[in-house]
């Protein structure tokens, strides 16, 4: 069977090799991907699907399935199995016709129950949920048996056909491995196999009065599906003695190997979903898809594209140790992704009017643009120029600092791909003295691409052409966090009161080029100088709205000494 390059190898995959060497498996290669229906899906997902899906790719033969964890009715909906499989088809992976459900698997693992009751390995205990913790003991002290832990087989058989005939109340009874309360891994202190409740379930409907635990259902959807290698995240490392033992005691045929793997963290973020859960419900963030989110959902609306997300968590790869990734990395696989695509505007977020006293009156000219100087292939468009005009309000500067080489009283500038212009006058309101508009003058032997020795300024800024500009709501976005870490704030503030206040910035009246005139939702482009943009889903006919994706450069970076913004 076809294998990666040894030296590409991380551990798992290292260890996968092994096991096609040693035939331990058949020769086969199966991974899952298992999210229980509870929650959209985040960055963190992402990884754990590039692993899964990634491994089961690069094998021969290699089969990945998407497996929904659905045992706890409470919280699932199939709106989030809905939404998860348009994520992970989004992200471009292809579970083919394998898509399965835990609870597909309820009769089955029922019926592993009752053969474990039939061995004296699982027993029915009556103590309440607080008396089955304090009977557990502690890191140092061993557990107490529970004094229903010696019922006869025939007793636990017919109170557990009870519990499934739905006969108890929530809480009444559990049925509980029966392994060691001395062992020193908590999780062999005869764990919880299932539990009563009421709730109705999302496929099964009101079928079961007993939904089995994470701990018993896992191994042996694994084992009913064949899945030879089960990727995990690291908190899971001490129930694999719990997985082992389900699947030697259940005498399944497929022992599948569970390997773990380190979580994603992100910096300025947070990821779990009870977190995540409570910004949405409390409206600190707009919705899952609020673009501020790691949410899958909230990267598509924001314009991440999916390539680079792939890339990214192929670049981070698998670790054993926990870390917080830089939020940075993500987005210079972003920029590097978009840089090569996305087509060029003009848009001006902050607009100045500028009008060129001696340009003529009318419609004006149309002059070339290069739509991707990375990509010649994607062509030129045209962009109409005009006497009235609007640049950005940085790039004016009534008093320039040193270094400033942008517009300024008297000074010039080149606008892109057209002409160099003088600033000749600064007129203002009369009343606040503010700035109104500039009068400027261009030269008309200045312009771009005419050949000639045309002379050099050292700035250049973008504009678009007043009467020809359409209006849009841009979005700005910052980290939704202030500290690089709120999941553990050095001073131990709660994370919600690290929220950033400023991670939003609406600018309603910026000015963009026609040439996004029919833009699509998700349409991706990059503002010169500005950076990535994409149309949001609240663009209507009439608005447009624009979320930028990420800046040009990392505005979160020092710049480094002797290097000014102005080389841009
Ligand atoms: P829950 O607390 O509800 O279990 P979860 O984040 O573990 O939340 P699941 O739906 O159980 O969500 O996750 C599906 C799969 O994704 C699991 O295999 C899980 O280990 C993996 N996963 C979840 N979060 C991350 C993460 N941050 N990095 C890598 N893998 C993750
Ligand atoms: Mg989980």
């Amino acid at each position: 069977m076809a294998k990666p390059p040894q030296g590409q190898q991380d551990f798992i995959r290292a260890i996968v090799s092994r096991d096609l060497d040693t035939h331990q498996f058949g020769g086969a290669v199966r991974t899952r991907f298992p999210p229980e229906p509870n929650g959209h899906l985040h960055i963190g997902h992402a990884k754990s699907l590039c692993v899964n899906f990634g491994i089961a790719g690069e094998f021969a033969g290699g089969r990945c399935n998407l497996r929904f964890d659905d045992t706890n009715p409470a919280k699932e909906s199939s709106e989030y199995v809905e939404s998860i499989r348009e994520d992970v088809r989004w992200l471009g992976f292809d579970w083919e016709d394998r898509c399965f459900f835990a609870s597909d698997y309820f009769e089955r693992f029922h019926d592993y129950a009752v053969s474990l009751i039939k061995k004296g390995r699982a027993y029915v205990d009556s103590l309440s949920a607080d008396d089955i913790r304090r009977h557990r003991g502690t890191l140092t002290e061993p557990g107490r048996d529970s004094p229903y832990r010696t019922r006869s087989v025939e007793e636990n058989l017919r109170l557990f056909s009870h519990m499934r005939a739905g006969d108890f109340e929530e809480g009444a009874h559990v049925l509980r491995a029966k392994i060691d309360m001395a062992s020193s891994n908590i999780n062999l202190r005869d764990p919880t196999l299932y539990r009563i409740r009421r709730a109705p379930h999302h496929r099964t409907g009101a079928a079961w009065a007993i939904y089995p635990t994470y701990d018993f259902a896992h191994p042996l959807s694994d084992a009913l599906e064949g899945i030879t290698h089960s990727l995990c995240t690291l908190e899971f490392e001490d129930h694999r003695a719990l997985y082992d033992w389900v699947l030697d005691e259940c005498a399944v045929d497929c022992h599948s190997r569970q390997i773990e793997f380190a979580r994603l963290n992100l910096t300025y973020t947070v990821m779990s979903k009870r977190k995540l859960t409570a910004l949405v419900d409390e409206g600190h963030v707009s919705g899952w898809n609020d673009p501020r989110l790691p949410t899958l959902r909230g990267l598509r609306r924001r314009g991440y594209p999916p390539d680079a997300i792939r890339r990214f968590c192929e670049h981070i790869g698998v670790a054993k140790r926990d870390s917080v990734i830089d939020v940075r990395l993500l987005e210079h696989f972003v920029r590097e992704e978009l840089n090569a695509r996305a087509p060029r505007v003009m848009a001006v977020l902050r607009p100045l009017r500028v009008v060129l006293t001696n340009y003529p009156d009318g419609d004006g000219e149309e002059l070339p643009a290069v739509n991707n100087p990375e990509d010649p292939s994607m062509g030129a468009r045209m962009v109409p120029f005009s006497r009235v005009l609007y640049i950005e309000r940085d790039d004016f500067c009534d008093d320039p600092p040193p270094r400033y080489f942008r517009l300024a009283p008297g000074r010039e500038v080149r606008l892109r791909y057209a002409y160099i212009i003088r600033c000749a006058d600064v007129i203002r309101d009369e009343r606040t003295g503010e700035i109104v508009e500039l009068h400027c003058t261009y030269d008309p032997d200045t312009k771009s691409g005419s050949g000639g020795a045309v002379r050099k300024v050292k700035g250049t800024v973008h504009w678009v052409s007043a009467a020809h500009a359409l209006e849009a709501e841009v979005r700005l976005f910052d980290h939704l966090f202030t500290v690089p870490d709120p999941d553990h704030d050095p001073e131990g503030r709660e994370y919600r009161s690290l929220l950033n206040p400023n991670s939003l910035e609406r600018l309603r009246g910026c000015r963009v080029e026609q040439a996004l005139r029919d833009a699509a939702v998700g349409r991706r482009f990059q503002c010169e100088r500005q950076g990535y943009f994409c149309v949001d889903d609240d663009s209507t006919g009439g608005q447009l709205v624009l979320n930028r994706i990420v800046a040009l450069r990392d505005s979160w970076a020092k710049i480094a000494p002797g290097r000014s913004q102005e080389t841009r």
